[in-house]
């Protein structure tokens, strides 16, 4: 059982908030702050409670610390979202930090420094783990996108924390992925694209057990055709996944799943922004398939429109470059105006519909790329098992 944060007495606390603000920065400024947003729901609400919020999170992979990935664009655009300053703390423990988090107000907020300047940080590391729980007294995790890993952030300071709670994104995000992993309304669909298919292995078996369709597209739909002996020229196909391809294919077909391949396709001399594409059914020796092309758009979108209950991850293309973005583009369209309820997962997936007009249509974008993928393979996610009482 999870607590609701809102059964919690927050006022005069110090509330150490673990957030996903792992965004892109070009430049040293942020490329995209969906991630921020999602969690300014959580903050608003423990600053308007009388709570201290004391935010951590990681920021891209450093293992050690790299002026390169401060949290100090972060910091800044809190502080603009948030209509007062959160200040940026030298570090995430240490006696400064201390200080700074001592000095707060009730109702303040600061932020603590890139919790991966510490190895410590993904080696859960007990000790770590105790000086980030250092005085504070209630836990709040809302960073869905790094629940499944076991890190001390995410993980060891429950250890010292036994008042802890999901926050309001992190909740939203298990309630959606429990009500369509535990009761989805049939036909339930499953989409999968993407490079690669070594990464969605495990979800593919899970799903077969439970879905009415998997409709696959991506790069990783030709290490599936090859599997078939199906001619896929120079398209990026998994030799070495071949066999596991073959096996999951004749499992399908076992069970009776409609396991649907590309039946035609986009295809080039090379993946570039001003190739000269072709729309073919047979995939010429010297050209790789980088969309799928419309007959299969068109099936794929048929298969949508009857459906109650699709889950997505990985675009069906090369979408980064317009002459291929078409295919994942028009299957989304397809979902966001049919009337199944439509979770899609994946930082590719999400930036391939943002700004969409009909991207509000979707019933729920998940912040979770890995996570939500181990979650749909019925794993059991160490950041929310943590958060249990
Ligand atoms: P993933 O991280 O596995 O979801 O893979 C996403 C990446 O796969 C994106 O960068 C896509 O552009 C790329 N991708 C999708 N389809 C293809 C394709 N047919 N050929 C090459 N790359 C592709």
């Amino acid at each position: 059982m999870l607590t609701d944060l809102r059964s919690l007495e927050l006022r005069g606390k110090k509330v150490l908030l673990r957030c996903d603000f792992n965004v892109p920065l070009e430049g040293g400024a942020i490329a995209d702050a969906t991630r921020i947003d999602a969690s300014l729901e959580t903050i608003r609400y423990i600053l308007a409670q009388g709570g201290i919020a004391v935010m951590c999170s990681h920021l891209g992979r450093p293992t050690e610390r790299d002026s390169r990935l401060s949290l100090k664009p972060v910091a800044d655009y809190l502080s603009e979202k948030l209509g007062a300053k959160v200040a940026l703390a030298p570090d995430c423990i240490g006696d400064i930090t201390g200080r700074m988090i001592g000095a707060l107000a009730d109702g303040q907020a600061l932020l603590l420094e890139n919790v991966r300047f510490h190895p410590e940080e993904e080696a859960n590391d007990p000790d770590f783990a105790h000086e980030l729980a250092r005085g504070k007294q209630v836990y709040v995790n809302d960073a869905f996108g790094t629940a499944h890993r076991a890190h001390a952030s995410t993980v060891g300071v429950t250890r010292f924390l036994s008042e802890r709670a999901p926050g309001f994104l992190m909740m939203r995000e298990v309630e959606v992925l429990r009500t369509v992993t535990e009761q989805p309304e049939h036909p339930y669909v499953a989409i999968l694209g993407g490079a690669k298919v070594s990464d969605k292995i495990g979800v593919i078996r899970n799903l077969m057990t439970k879905v009415d369709a998997i409709l696959v597209g991506g790069a990783m739909a030709y290490t599936f055709l090859r599997a078939q002996g199906v001619a896929t020229g120079r398209s990026r196909v998994e030799e070495d996944k071949l066999e596991v391809a073959r096996e999951v294919l004749e499992a399908a077909a076992k069970r009776g799943l409609a396991f649907e391949l590309p039946s035609d396709h986009v295809v080039a001399d090379a993946p570039a922004a001003d190739a000269i594409t072709e729309i073919v059914q047979h995939i010429p020796a010297d050209k790789m398939g980088l969309d799928i092309g419309p007959a299969t758009i068109d099936r794929f979108s048929a298969r949508i429109a009857a459906a109650r209950t699709v889950i997505w991850n990985g675009p069906l293309g090369l979408f980064e470059l317009t002459p291929f973005a078409r295919g994942t583009l028009e299957v989304a369209q397809a979902l966001a105006n049919s009337g199944a309820r439509s979770v899609l997962g994946g930082g590719d997936t999400a930036a391939a519909v943002a700004g969409q007009p009909w991207a509000g249509k979707f019933w729920h974008i998940s912040t979770g790329g890995g996570a939500t993928l181990e979650f749909l393979e019925g794993r059991e996610l160490p950041g929310i098992k943590a958060l249990e009482r």
